[in-house]
C-alpha cells in the first residue's frame, strides 16, 4: 500500500496523508473492494472533491473516490448519474439538454455523491427537491439498496447520511428534472444579474441561470483556489419562538423580521460580524473580509488551527447573542 497525500484533494487545503486510496467505477467493484478491506480489518473512508470536511493529519485505512463517468440523461427529464460525477459539471449538463432543478445550485463544489449528504442548496433550491433514487451501500453490512428519497430523511443542511456519518456510500442517483420549470428569481441580486445578460424572463433558460448565479457567486465569495476554504462554516441557526423572543429583546437589529416569516431562521453571517469576527486573522486562519462566514486557511494552518478559530467564533457568539452556532463541515 502506498500513502496518498490529500492536501490537494481537499478545499481548505488541510495537510492529510491517507494510507492507501481506491478508485471505485462501479457497483460491482465497490461490493469487491469491500469485501477485501473488511477481510484486512482495514477501515473505510469515503472522500468526494473534499469541500465539505475538516481533514486530521493522519487518516489511517482506506480512502475510496468514485469514478466520473458521463451522466446518462433519459427521457422526460429523468438523469442516471454515478457518485463521483462533479456537481457543477452536471449542473451544466442538465443545462445544456435544458432541463430545470439544478440551475441556481451552480459552482458549488463537491461531487453529487456527497451532495445529498448535507442535501446542498443555495439560492432558494436544494437537491432533495430533484431526488427520485439513491443506490446505497451500506458500510456496516456490505448491502447495496435502493433508496427513496423519504428514506434520506432530507432536511435543511440534513439528512440520514449527515446524521450516520461513515455508514453509507451513495454510490448513484437517480433525478427527476424537468422540461419546463419555473425560475426562482427571489434571492438578492438575481434579476438584476439576469438584466446585465440581457435576457428577459420570457427566454429564459437554466444555462442563464446558472451563469448569473456563477457571477454573483464569485462576487460574494473569496475563490478557495485562492483563499482555501469550506464555503459556509456554520450553519444558519434556526431557534425556537421563545429563544427568538429572546434575541430580540437583546439584540433588536439582529431578529428583526417577523419570527412566521423566517421560520426563525437567522443569518449566522451577520451573528459573526455583529460578533466583530469579519476579517479577523489568528495565525494562519481567519474570518474573510468578503463574507464573515468563510473561514480562510491563509497558509499552513492545520486542522487543530481551523477548529481553535471555530471554537473562538462559537464561543464569542453565544457570549453576546445566546446563540449557538452549529458547524458545517465534516470531521473525518
Ligand atoms: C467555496 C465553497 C462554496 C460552497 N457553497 C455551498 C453552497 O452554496 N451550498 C451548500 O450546500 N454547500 C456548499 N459548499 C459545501 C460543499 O461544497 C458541499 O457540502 C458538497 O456537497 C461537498 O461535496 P464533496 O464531494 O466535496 O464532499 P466531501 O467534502 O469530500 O465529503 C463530505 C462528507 O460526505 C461524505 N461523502 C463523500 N462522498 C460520499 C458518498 N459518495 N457517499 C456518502 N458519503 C460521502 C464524506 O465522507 C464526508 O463526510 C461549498 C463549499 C465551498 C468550498
Amino acid at each position: 500500500m502506498r500513502p496518498l497525500d490529500l492536501t490537494c484533494a481537499n478545499t481548505l487545503g488541510l495537510p492529510c496523508l491517507a494510507d492507501h486510496g481506491v478508485t471505485i467505477r462501479s457497483l460491482s467493484e465497490a461490493t469487491a473492494s469491500w469485501r477485501s478491506l473488511r477481510g484486512q480489518g482495514l477501515r473505510l473512508t469515503v472522500l468526494g472533491g473534499g469541500s465539505n470536511v475538516l481533514l486530521p493529519p493522519r487518516l489511517r485505512g482506506v480512502v475510496w473516490r468514485l469514478a466520473a463517468p458521463a451522466p446518462r440523461l433519459e427521457r422526460h427529464g429523468r438523469v442516471e448519474v454515478f457518485g463521483g460525477v462533479g456537481l457543477d459539471a452536471l449542473v451544466h449538463s442538465v443545462g445544456e439538454a435544458g432541463l430545470w432543478g439544478m440551475e441556481n445550485l451552480a459552482a458549488i463544489p463537491g461531487t453529487i455523491g456527497a451532495a445529498p449528504v448535507q442535501n446542498v442548496g443555495a439560492y432558494g433550491q436544494s437537491l432533495d427537491e430533484v431526488i427520485e433514487a439513491l443506490e446505497v451501500l451500506d458500510l456496516r453490512t456490505g448491502q447495496i439498496a435502493r433508496w427513496s428519497r423519504a428514506q434520506a430523511a432530507f432536511a435543511y443542511r440534513d439528512s440520514l447520511f449527515r446524521r450516520q456519518p461513515g455508514a453509507y456510500c451513495i454510490l448513484s442517483l437517480r433525478l427527476r428534472l424537468h422540461l419546463k420549470g419555473t425560475a426562482r428569481l427571489h434571492y438578492d441580486g438575481v434579476r438584476e444579474r439576469l438584466e446585465t445578460l440581457r435576457v428577459s424572463e420570457a427566454a429564459l433558460r437554466p444555462l442563464h441561470l446558472s451563469a448569473a448565479i456563477r457571477a454573483l457567486r464569485r462576487e460574494k465569495l473569496p475563490d478557495w483556489h485562492q483563499y482555501p476554504n469550506v464555503g459556509s462554516f456554520f450553519k444558519n441557526p434556526v431557534l425556537a419562538q421563545a429563544a427568538w423572543a429572546r434575541l430580540q429583546a437583546r439584540a433588536p437589529a439582529l431578529a428583526m423580521d417577523r419570527y412566521e416569516r423566517t421560520g426563525g431562521k437567522l443569518s449566522a453571517a451577520q451573528l459573526i460580524e455583529s460578533a466583530g469576527w469579519r476579517g479577523r486573522r489568528r495565525g494562519p486562519v481567519g474570518m474573510a473580509q468578503r463574507h464573515a462566514l468563510v473561514l480562510v486557511n491563509y497558509g499552513g494552518a492545520t486542522r487543530a488551527d481551523v477548529l481553535w478559530l471555530a471554537g473562538s467564533v462559537q464561543a464569542s457568539v453565544y457570549a453576546r447573542y445566546g446563540v449557538r452556532l452549529e458547524r458545517e463541515p465534516l470531521m473525518l
